[in-house]
């Protein structure tokens, strides 16, 4: 049974698929004017780790992500770099697919673009209108938060406190102040003829139809970093509500920020840190370990001295399983045996992980692993059987973070050298076998 925190209704609830053995999600990407920063990464990784959980437990997962490819910061980093805004848009996109693919995130099953859904998104709209949540005013169309029940009730703001508060936009045009809009009346930058004249559609309207265009209806998991919250997931909810009478999710999850060294991380203060640059410097293996190392709930707080640990813990990860790996290669092809020590790992993992998702006591669990591995191997007379289902349980806790060690099988080649450095040892010849040593560890390979 996994249980997950549902931060619509603020509490732990065991998880219910609507369609059994399957997980629906949707994740709100990124608007995408610029490289993506470590902050924008934790919902990457967390929520493909998710992903991958799910799928470690025999469900069938779809993954939907999107790319918001309108906005007004891509139309000023078009002016900025000279541009189109397409050009923007589709520069990067690309990067951060690759930006995907570097943090070894398993492929979305769709990215769907908001240039790509406009019919979808003017239908929507026109049918909020109909719905009588929706009213014009000089060309702009807002949604009327007075005629939804329950607004707010994802962050539980009441509108009075939301006013007080003015965490919403004033203007004359709207009839309350939480109103927000679905359509912006512009003829700057890309824009669409619709029933209420040229325009481009508001922010909080992209995800609610892009969420329906593909799953046509209610979905499981629906999640996006704890500043979404509010103004954005409320909206989307409210949408929903007044269109379809449903909240787009049963669950709704959301993951805590990150900042640097308690401090906020933003281009202006010039203290962001640009994930690609990291990842040319550390592994993708270390930076998960890193970001995963913190349930997901909790605020982040990066320093380097965290990334450094997170780069030791995985050496010995991998030095442990690839051990194990090699010792079984050499042993050959064998029988394997219930391992109790393995399985009872197995079932802290597994519960570490079905407990909303606790990947800081999964990679605690993943350390007992490294130590019964390192025992193992040392072991005059290894238990091969024990071994060989040792090395699955292993493998399969480390593809659920995603942070496998790239281990193959030898080339006859690589046989050969290892056995050659070994023959040397023997003889003494440690002039040799330092040469040969050197030409194994050039090749990655651990003795
Ligand atoms: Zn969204």
């Amino acid at each position: 049974m996994v249980r997950v925190y549902n931060s619509l209704t603020k509490q732990m609830e065991e998880f219910k698929p609507l369609r059994e053995k399957e997980v629906s999600m949707y994740v709100c990407g990124p608007t995408v004017y610029d490289r993506m920063h470590i902050g924008n990464s934790r919902p990457v990784v967390f929520f493909d780790t998710v992903a991958r959980f799910f799928n470690y437990l025999g469900y069938e997962v779809t993954y939907v992500s999107n790319f918001t490819d309108i906005d007004d910061k891509i139309i000023a980093r078009a002016r900025e770099m000279g541009l189109s805004e397409s050009a923007v848009s589709e520069r990067y996109i690309k990067e951060i697919i690759e930006t995907y693919r570097k943090l070894n995130c398993l492929p979305h099953a769709h990215n769907p673009r908001v240039t790509e859904s406009i019919p979808e998104i003017i239908a929507f709209i026109a049918l909020l209108e109909e719905k009588g949540c929706a009213y014009v005013s000089e060309g702009d169309v807002y949604f009327n938060v007075a005629r939804c029940r329950d607004y707010g009730i994802l962050s539980s703001q009441s509108l009075e406190n939301l006013i007080s508060g003015a965490r919403v936009e004033e203007s004359e045009k709207k009839r309350h102040s939480a109103d927000f809009a679905l359509w912006k009346k512009t003829e700057e930058g890309l824009n669409w003829d619709s029933p209420w004249g040229r325009g481009r559609p508001g922010w909080h309207t992209e995800c609610v139809v892009m969420v329906d265009s593909f799953f046509k209806g209610k979905i499981d998991i629906h999640g996006g970093g704890t500043d979404l919250k509010f103004p954005h997931h409320d909206n989307e909810i409210a949408q929903a509500l007044c269109a379809y009478d449903h909240t787009i999710a049963n669950y709704w999850l959301h993951n805590g920020r990150i900042d640097l060294s308690g401090e906020k991380m933003s281009k202006s203060l010039g203290n962001v840190i640009w994930v690609d640059e990291l990842l040319s410097e550390t592994s993708h293996q270390a930076y998960r370990l890193l970001l995963l190392n913190v349930p997901y709930r909790q605020p982040l707080s990066y320093k380097d001295e965290l990334l450094r640990q997170a780069e030791n813990d995985y050496e010995k990860i991998k030095r442990a399983y690839n051990g194990l790996y090699r010792k079984l290669e050499e042993a050959g092809d064998g029988p394997s045996e219930s391992d109790p020590e393995a399985e009872k790992i197995k079932a802290e993992f597994t519960a570490a992980m079905a407990d909303d998702f606790n990947t800081a006591n999964a990679i605690t669990a993943i350390f007992k692993a490294v130590k019964l591995a390192n025992r193992y191997v040392r072991e005059k007379n290894p238990p091969l059987g024990r071994m060989r289902n040792l090395l699955e349980i292993f493998g399969g806790f480390l593809w659920v973070l995603g942070i496998e060690t790239g281990v193959q099988p030898l080339t006859d080649e690589e046989k050969e050298l290892i056995a050659r450095y070994r023959a040397a040892r023997r003889e003494k010849n440690y002039e040799l076998s330092d040469v040969l040593r050197e030409e194994i560890l050039a090749r990655g390979l651990e003795l």
